[in-house]
C-alpha cells in the first residue's frame, strides 16, 4: 500500500513522525508538497520565506532521490489535490505533521474530516514541538499566559526525548502511476532580480545545512551562550531559527543533542538555550489557545491605546534603516541584507517603532513577516506583542528601551553598527552610538547619515509614557 506523506513546515527526513508512521505500517511513503498560499489567510509566507523554501524544497528533493524516493510537487487547492492523488495512486493513508497557525489549523481539520469521510486513513503528528499546546495547562485547566510557570511545568513533564533516524533507503515509487508534478521554478520562482544574494553566505537551507549549523553551535557558541546571546556583534546564538521554522531540524533533535552533551555544556548555558526553545513552545501554546493574537492585542486594555496614525515616511525610514538611530538602523539593514536580525536588536527596533514612534505593532510585524527568513506566526506575534507590551507575559509598555544605552551595553565596541551602517564605521566611539550628540564630527566623518533621529529620544519616550498614562487613566 501507499501513504501520502504531506509535507509542509517539516522539510526533513530525520525524526519525521509521519514518514516513520508510514514505514511502521508497511506503507510506501509518497512525499508530496502542495503549494497553496491562498489557504493561509492573511499570513501566507512572505518573500524571504519563499526564497528560503525554494532552496529547502530543492534540498529535500535531492535527499529523497539519494534514498531512492522522490518529492512530488503540486499546486492547491490542497484537499482536492490530496484526494486526486490518493485516488490515482491507490493510497490508503494521508499522514502529516501538525501546524498551529489558526487559518491552517482550521483548514487541516476540514481536510482531515473530509479524507476520513472518503474512507482514507488521515492522521497528523507532532513533529514541530516538544509539547503539544494542549498538553500543558494551569492547575485551573486554563492555558498559560506567563512563561515561567509554563516552562516549569514543561520541564516537569519532560520525558526522555526519543528521536528517529530516517533509513538510508526509502521504498522506490517507480511502479506508481504518478502525475508529472509541478516544477519548482513555477511554484516558487527564483527572486528576480536576485535580491536574496546576501542571505546565502549566512545560511544554507535544507537538512544538511541545518545539521551543520547545529553542529557548529554545539562546537562553539553554546559555550558561553547565557551571556554571549545578548551581544549583537558576536555570533553568540545558534542561528537555527529559519531551519526550525521550515522544519529542517526537529526541535527534539536539537534538545536531545544539547542534553546528550551532559557536563560538556555548562548548566547555565544549557538551561538558557533550552529556555529559548521554551519561548518557542510558549509562543505556539499561546497562538493555539488565543488564535486572534496575530492581528489583535492579547491584552484587551490596549484596544483603546492611542497609537499614532500610520506615518508612512517614518515607517519607510524605519524599514530602510534610515531612522538616524544607529543601533536601530544597523538592525533593520542586517534584516534587509541577510534575512535575519539578532534577537536583542529585534527588541530594540520593535521598541523604537511601537514606543518612540507609537506606530501600531502590526506595522512592524508585517515588515518582519515579509523580510525574515525565520518568519513564524507564533514567534513573530509573540515578539511584537511582547515588546509592545500588549502580549502574554509582555514587557510592560512603560519599559521603553533607550536605543543608545542598549547599543552601549550590547555592542560596546560599536562593531555591529559599523558592520551594517558602513557610513558610521569611521565615526569613533562614543559618537557612533549617538551621532547627533557630536554634530560637528558627524557632519565631517559621516555626512551621508541622518543628522538627527526621526524623533527626539526624550520627547518620544515622554509621549509614549503619556499615551500609556492616558490609557490607564481612561479606565
Ligand atoms: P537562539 O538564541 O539560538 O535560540 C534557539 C531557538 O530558540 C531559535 O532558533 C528559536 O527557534 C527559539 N527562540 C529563541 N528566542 C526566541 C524567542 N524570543 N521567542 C521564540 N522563540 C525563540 N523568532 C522566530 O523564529 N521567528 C520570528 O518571526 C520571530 N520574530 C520576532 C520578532 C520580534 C519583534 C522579536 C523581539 C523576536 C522575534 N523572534 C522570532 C524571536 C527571536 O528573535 C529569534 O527566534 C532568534 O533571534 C533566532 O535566532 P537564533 O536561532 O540564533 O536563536
Amino acid at each position: 500500500g501507499v501513504a501520502l506523506v504531506w509535507l509542509r513546515d517539516d522539510l526533513r527526513l530525520d525524526d519525521h513522525p509521519a514518514l516513520r508512521a508510514a514505514l511502521d505500517r508497511g506503507l510506501r511513503p509518497l512525499p508530496v508538497y502542495i503549494h497553496a498560499p491562498e489557504e493561509e489567510g492573511d499570513w501566507a509566507p512572505g518573500a524571504a520565506s519563499r526564497a528560503w523554501r525554494r532552496r529547502a524544497l530543492a534540498a529535500l528533493a535531492e535527499a529523497l532521490q539519494r534514498r531512492g524516493s522522490r518529492l512530488l510537487l503540486a499546486r492547491g487547492p490542497t484537499l482536492a489535490t490530496l484526494q486526486a492523488l490518493a485516488a490515482r495512486t491507490g493510497a490508503e493513508a494521508v499522514l502529516w505533521t501538525r501546524r498551529y497557525e489558526p487559518a491552517v489549523e482550521q483548514r487541516d481539520a476540514h481536510i482531515k474530516r473530509s479524507l476520513r469521510q472518503a474512507g482514507l486513513h488521515a492522521e497528523s503528528f507532532n513533529g514541530a514541538l516538544l509539547f503539544e499546546p494542549w498538553e500543558l495547562a494551569t492547575r485551573q485547566g486554563d492555558p498559560y499566559r506567563v512563561f515561567t510557570p509554563f516552562w516549569k511545568s514543561a520541564r516537569a513533564h519532560w520525558r526522555t526525548l526519543s528521536t528517529w533516524d530516517a533509513p538510508a533507503r526509502l521504498p522506490a515509487l517507480d511502479a506508481l502511476d504518478l502525475p508529472a508534478g509541478e516544477r519548482l521554478d513555477d511554484l516558487l520562482p527564483a527572486p528576480s532580480p536576485a535580491w536574496d544574494g546576501g542571505f546565502w553566505p549566512h545560511f544554507t537551507p535544507g537538512e544538511d545545512g541545518a545539521r551543520a549549523a547545529m553542529q557548529a553551535f554545539l562546537d562553539g557558541a553554546v559555550h558561553g551562550y547565557a551571556q554571549g546571546r545578548d551581544f549583537a556583534a558576536e555570533a553568540g546564538t545558534s542561528r537555527l531559527s529559519p531551519h526550525l521554522h521550515h522544519g529542517e531540524l526537529s526541535v527534539r533533535r536539537v534538545a536531545a543533542a544539547v542534553l546528550a552533551a551532559g557536563d560538556a555544556i555548562a548548566e547555565p548555558d544549557r538551561d538558557r538555550f533550552l529556555a529559548e526553545l521554551g519561548w518557542r513552545e510558549f509562543a505556539h501554546h499561546v497562538l493555539h489557545h488565543y488564535p486572534r493574537v496575530p492581528d489583535h492585542n492579547l491584552d484587551p486594555r490596549f484596544d483603546d491605546f492611542p497609537w499614532a496614525a500610520a506615518d508612512e515616511p517614518r515607517l519607510e525610514a524605519w524599514r530602510r534603516g534610515r531612522t538616524g538611530v544607529p543601533i536601530v538602523d544597523a538592525g533593520m539593514r542586517e534584516l534587509w541584507l541577510t534575512g535575519w536580525m539578532h534577537n536583542r536588536v529585534r527588541m530594540v527596533v520593535a521598541s523604537w517603532l511601537t514606543k518612540h514612534l507609537r506606530q501600531h505593532w502590526l506595522h512592524g510585524a508585517r515588515w518582519f513577516w515579509d523580510t525574515l527568513l525565520d518568519a513564524n506566526l507564533a514567534n513573530n506575534t509573540q515578539g511584537w506583542q511582547w515588546t509592545a507590551g500588549t502580549g502574554a507575559d509582555a514587557a510592560p509598555y512603560f519599559r521603553v528601551f533607550n536605543p543608545v544605552s542598549q547599543a552601549r551595553r550590547f555592542d560596546p565596541e560599536g562593531a555591529y553598527i559599523a558592520r551594517w551602517v558602513p557610513e558610521l564605521a569611521r565615526l569613533p566611539l562614543p559618537a557612533r552610538f549617538a551621532p547627533w550628540e557630536h554634530p560637528e564630527l558627524a557632519r565631517r566623518v559621516a555626512p551621508g547619515y541622518p543628522a538627527r533621529p526621526q524623533v527626539d529620544l526624550a520627547a518620544g519616550r515622554a509621549a509614549a509614557l503619556a499615551a500609556f498614562a492616558a490609557l490607564r487613566g481612561g479606565r
